[in-house]
């Protein structure tokens, strides 16, 4: 019998699968009181792992579901620096699926911070950090000249989320009086103003989940969802924010037609894959997926030797939700990485039994190994 603790209480995914476990795999599975240090597998808390005890029971592999480290690739600063070195270092060309992308710090940040009333310990972790305006003015200059006209920008906070702490513009200089304005790091990052548009000319994301198992594998899960615009997507308006900005809680929570077009503003491959095909005879599986898979090899592989586990005592799996968009030239653009992503509920049940059964089954094999159903996680390395 394996014993798990699940220490977070907040993730729905790690609650499905917590559930799935105990409800599918009892024979194999109980569930530990929260501070038991002998354990097979723990569910932590973003952030709050207790790496350095991990992997120092006798005769235990302990298996924990976040890789330490991973959050270089999840902060949206951090991750932009961390591709400019490693395409610098290696002499590649930098990714086409990158939207080019500056990191800027507020100028004063520590004077921002007292403003907002933040704790000296907060000051001290947000201390400054490289800041790339100048090349930013620079590019955009060139840029602007080359296309004859000025070009966009977006600018959005490291660790925002919910479409907070975000601006559009067309002019640098207002972008960098709204960075140095704030409490934390910002990158600005070509705005794509050509986005593939749904029924009723609105703009979507697209959410896919991955995996990444004890040894390092990559999987894509087969499923995935576009998070859509309820309002139009009108090019030369960049106030007219919900035309711009599909994050779920801001078109919930502002939209008056939130809903109206696809229950929850979620749209799923296969509904997508028909539209697709109608409007530009392509479908997923040629032309989407094949971008989304490439993106996700190259992001997990640049990140590999920092956060690999080979040579530690305890092991990790992790779940990622990676974030892109589309153009109307048929092209996928990675936005983010989210390192602790939501699950669409109707999803939940298939995303928990697959997880089972990619990132936990191999490491504690099941007594029923016939038992579990479909895998919906695809090895794609
Ligand atoms: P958040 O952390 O707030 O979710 P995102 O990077 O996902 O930040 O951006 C929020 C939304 O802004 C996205 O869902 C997308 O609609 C839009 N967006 C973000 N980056 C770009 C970009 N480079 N070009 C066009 N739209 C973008």
């Amino acid at each position: 019998m394996y014993g798990f603790v699940k220490r977070d209480i907040r993730s729905s995914v790690y609650r499905a699968v917590s559930d799935f476990l105990l409800k599918n795999a009892s024979d194999d599975w109980r569930k530990l009181p929260v501070n038991s240090a002998s354990f097979h597998l723990m569910f932590g808390e973003r952030n709050k792992l207790p790496f350095g005890r991990l992997g120092h029971e006798p005769g235990l592999v302990q298996l924990v579901n976040y890789y330490r480290g991973s959050d270089i690739l999840c902060r949206k600063t951090a991750m932009i620096r961390l591709f400019k070195e490693f395409f610098k270092s290696t002499g590649k060309p930098s990714p086409k699926w990158l939207p080019e992308s500056f990191i800027l710090c507020p100028k004063d940040i520590t004077k921002n911070l007292q403003k907002a009333g933040e704790h000296s310990s907060v000051l001290l972790r947000k201390s400054p950090k490289p800041d790339e305006r100048n090349d930013f003015i620079k590019a955009a200059e060139k840029l602007a000249k080359q296309e004859g006209k000025p070009v966009i920008w977006i600018a959005k906070s490291s660790a925002g989320s919910k479409g907070e702490g975000i601006k559009i513009s067309e002019r640098p200089e207002e972008l960098i009086e709204f960075v140095d304005t704030q409490t934390q790091g910002f990158i600005v990052q070509r705005y794509i103003n050509n986005p593939y548009l749904l029924k009723g000319d609105r703009k979507f994301d697209i959410r896919s989940w991955v995996l990444l198992d004890t040894n390092y594998n990559i999987y894509l899960f087969r499923e995935g969802v576009l998070r859509t615009a309820s309002e139009s997507y009108k090019a030369d308006d960049l106030d007219a924010t919900l035309g711009h900005l599909t994050n779920h809680c801001l078109q919930l929570e502002l939209s008056p037609n939130f809903g109206a077009y696809e229950e929850g503003n979620e749209m799923f491959f296969d509904e997508f894959n028909s539209y697709l095909w109608k409007k530009s005879s392509v479908t997923m599986d040629t032309m989407i997926i094949p971008q989304i898979k490439d993106i996700v090899k190259a992001s997990l592989t640049i990140v590999k030797e920092r956060i690999c586990t080979s040579c530690l005592g305890y092991q990790s799996f992790q779940l990622f939700g990676f974030d892109f968009m589309l153009d109307d030239d048929l092209k996928i653009w990675l936005l983010e990485i989210n390192g602790a992503p939501a699950c669409a509920q109707k999803l939940l049940p298939d995303l928990a039994r697959s997880l089972v059964q990619t990132a936990i089954d191999p490491v504690y094999p099941p007594s029923d190994p016939g038992g579990r159903g479909d895998n919906w996680f695809q090895r794609i390395t």
